[in-house]
């Protein structure tokens, strides 16, 4: 098993600007655990950040503007800025594989298992995690490690990838213990 760390949409405008969501603080501190786990055990870690095109990004017309490429919104909150080693994928929808090359990057990384955090539980994490089971990876979310707008959509959204993905729900602790493993 070759492992790599996911990190979701952790920018400022889904966490304090224009797409807020409340709860995403809470799993800052644990993302910040992990990531640092990573990097000292050698395990990748990458970001996955939504970049938009200024008004013509097709999201525009679900949501109002966000992440737009060059701007404050779209950059990684200062918590969890990337490290050097760590890589960066920029995505433009909801899954991260969705017209990226997050896939050729994984698979020269050998990567076969993806450990999933970030924003939000319901949107990027569940269609990247619908990608990933797709293209054959196992993939682990860590309940604690991402989150969504509400409870119910999060947890509605945990038992849905478990259930038609085959993803593992589990927690940070148990991810640092198998981090140990590696
Ligand atoms: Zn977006």
């Amino acid at each position: 098993m070759k492992v790599a760390v996911l990190v979701i949409d952790m920018l400022n405008d889904f966490v304090t600007g224009a797409l807020k969501c409340e709860r995403a603080t809470r799993i800052i501190p644990n993302i910040k655990r992990l990531v640092e786990t990573a990097r000292e055990k050698g395990v990748p870690v990458i970001y996955t950040n939504d970049t938009h095109l200024h008004a013509v990004d097709k999201e525009f017309q679900v949501w109002k503007q966000h992440a737009v490429s060059g701007t404050w919104g779209a950059q990684v909150v200062d918590e969890l800025k990337p490290a050097e080693k760590d890589y960066v994928i920029h995505k433009r929808r909801y899954s991260a594989f969705f017209a990226t090359d997050l896939d050729l990057l994984l698979r020269e990384l050998n990567v076969d298992t993806l450990i999933l955090t970030g924003l939000v539980t319901n949107v990027c994490v569940q269609h990247t995690a619908a990608d990933a089971f797709f293209r054959g990876y196992k993939v682990i979310v860590l309940r604690d490690c991402v989150e969504a707008v509400n409870e119910e959509t999060h947890t509605t959204a945990l038992e849905y990838m478990k259930t038609f993905y085959g993803c593992t729900v589990t927690t940070l602790s148990d991810a640092l213990t198998l981090l140990g493993q590696t």
